[in-house]
C-alpha cells in the first residue's frame, strides 16, 4: 500500500506522512505485534511506488522522506524470495528518493540489499536503524 495522507489506524504518535507498505504480513511473528491487525492489498506496490517516483522526478520535485515500511519489517525472510524491498531501494536510487528504513533484519548487511543501501547513502538518501 502507498499511502499519502494521515492513516486513522495509526496513533499520531507514530505518524508518517509518506510511507510505502511492501508487506502486508510478517513471518517473524513477535508475539507484541500488531501487524496481522492490518489487511492490505500490496500486489501493485511496487508499481505504484515506480509511478510517483517518476512524476516527482518528471517536474523536478523533491520529496520528503518515505518510511519503507511502517507496519512490518521489510526485511523479514521472505524477503530473500520476494525481494519487494530490494525493488524499492532500486527505485528510490534511480529516481532519488529519501528514504527513513527502520529495520532488526541482518539482511541488510548482505548483497545485493547492503550494495543498494551503501549507494543511497553515498547519495544522502537514507537513514537506516
Ligand atoms: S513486524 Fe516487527 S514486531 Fe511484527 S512480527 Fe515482524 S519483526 Fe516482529
Amino acid at each position: 500500500m502507498l499511502v499519502i495522507g494521515p492513516s486513522p489506524y495509526i496513533s499520531t504518535l507514530c505518524y508518517s506522512v509518506l510511507k510505502i507498505e511492501p508487506y502486508d504480513f510478517c513471518s517473524l511473528n513477535c508475539i507484541y505485534c500488531y501487524a496481522d491487525w492490518y489487511s492490505r492489498k500490496t500486489r501493485r506496490i511496487i508499481r505504484e511506488f515506480e509511478k510517483v517516483a517518476k512524476k516527482l522526478k518528471k517536474r523536478n520535485l523533491k520529496t520528503i522522506p518515505f518510511r519503507l515500511s511502517t507496519l512490518t519489517e521489510p526485511f523479514q525472510p521472505i524477503e530473500q524470495a520476494k525481494k519487494l524491498s530490494l525493488k524499492i531501494l532500486k527505485i528510490s536510487l534511480k529516481y532519488s528518493i529519501p528514504l527513513i528504513i527502520n529495520t532488526k533484519s541482518t539482511i541488510v548487511m548482505e548483497d545485493p540489499w547492503r550494495s543498494e543501501i551503501l549507494k543511497l547513502y553515498d547519495k544522502s538518501l537514507v537513514i537506516l536503524r
